[in-house]
């Protein structure tokens, strides 16, 4: 990956992340952007704004600096910050479709957004299909046979790690007239940029990678056509779920260290995948990297390296793969992902379990990881004392 975002000429992307958005405050010199703790702002007479700030629902100077850091970093034009992913996808979706629209989603989706879909849009008028992204041809047929407004995909997916052409399924969807969002949270902007790729909208999870450390819940939609960006931004202040000034000061407080981590993410989670893969205890290991897994090819064309997160399934079954989830010392259990920490869960039972009995049910031997920038060897112990 070598292309550079447009309008900061060759700025790299580890420059782009400590400096997009980020020039030192006007006022005070303050080299951090300050935290704008504040719902509104003086005019200087009626209409005088300064800078456009009226309300802090429409615009927050701490959410715009931001917002100008992650439309850098995904070679973006705008961004939008909202308080968590799925008030991010609910918007985009409410923007990109209208009641009776169809969508087509990954046959392994986030849980989560399989129930915005299945639970939420579903009533209000839209239908979605689950199907296989990673047969672009697949993909195609599906499109020819049914009008469809948006392809929605996730590549790598949670939490079986499938990958996705994305330029081949931007060709497909855009000769279907549909439009190709691209959910970025498993492979962050440092290490894919759809937009390049020919995705017409970006969403984000920033509680994970972005933010990277746990400690806030976030979400973002890039894109690159002003005109999407208006709408995107009318429906965000409309419906007003905005990422508050705190946590937008967070997430971009973490976006900076954002390379060094997923270079360290990337590393450790090889390394674990190559341990489970030899590991007598352990079937099928899931991780993009690995030059047996089908979407290897792909994911080294369009990837800068192949991502942090590894699952995998125990030859035992589910109640083993139940009590590993438990055994872990280093390994923590719980949901969520993309913190410098490492995380151990069940998908069955934990993040998918709201996919229980639909095309989206995961195996329940399968344990997913998150594999944290800890020493690689104490977490290759951890997890042999937990398989043994
Ligand atoms: C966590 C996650 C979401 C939802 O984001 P929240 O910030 O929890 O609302 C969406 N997509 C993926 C791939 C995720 O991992």
């Amino acid at each position: 990956m070598t292309e550079n975002h447009g309008e900061t000429g060759a700025l790299g992307f580890e420059t782009l992340a400590i400096h997009a958005g980020q020039q030192p405050d006007a006022a005070t010199g303050a080299v951090v952007p300050p935290i704008y703790a504040t719902s509104t702002y003086k005019q200087d007479g009626v209409g005088g704004t300064r800078g456009g700030y009226e309300y802090s629902r429409t615009a927050n100077p701490t959410r715009a600096a931001l917002e100008e850091c992650l439309a850098a970093l995904e070679w973006g034009n705008r961004a939008l910050a909202f308080a968590s992913g799925m008030a991010a996808e609910d918007c985009l979706l409410r923007t990109l479709c209208q009641p009776g629209d169809h969508v087509l989603i990954p046959d392994d989706a986030y849980g989560g957004t399989y129930r915005l879909f299945d639970k939420v849009l579903k009533p209000w008028g839209l239908s979605c299909t689950p199907v296989p992204q990673a047969d672009t041809a697949v993909v195609r047929d599906f499109l020819k046979e049914r009008k469809t407004a948006v392809v929605w995909a996730e590549t790598p997916t949670n939490p079986l790690l499938n990958i996705t052409d994305l330029a081949a399924l931007a060709d497909a969807a855009h000769d279907n007239g549909a439009k190709l969002v691209v959910d970025n949270t498993f492979a962050s902007p440092y290490l894919q940029q759809p937009l390049s790729l020919g995705a017409d909208a970006v969403v984000h999870s920033t509680t994970k990678y972005l933010g990277g450390h746990s400690d806030v819940v976030g979400g973002a939609v890039v894109v690159r056509d002003a005109g999407l960006a208006d709408e995107i931004a009318f429906y965000q202040n409309a419906t007003g779920a905005v990422a508050g000034p705190f946590d937008a000061w967070l997430t971009l407080r973490g976006a900076k260290t954002l390379a060094v981590r997923m270079d360290r993410h990337c590393a450790n989670a090889a390394a674990v995948a190559g341990m489970l893969t030899g590991h007598p205890a352990v079937g099928q290991v899931y991780y993009p990297g690995l030059p047996g897994h089908p979407g290897h090819k792909v994911a080294a064309s369009q990837m800068r390296s192949f991502g942090g997160m590894v699952s995998f399934r125990l030859r035992a079954g589910e109640d083993r793969a139940v009590d590993v989830c438990g055994r872990t010392r280093l390994f923590t259990l719980g949901e969520s992902l993309g913190g410098v920490e490492s995380l151990i869960e069940h998908p069955a039972r934990m993040t998918h379990a709201s996919a229980t009995g639909s095309p989206l049910e995961v195996p329940a031997d399968l344990i997913r990881l998150s594999v944290g920038i800890e020493d690689p060897a104490d977490l290759i112990e951890d997890l042999r004392q937990a398989l043994s």
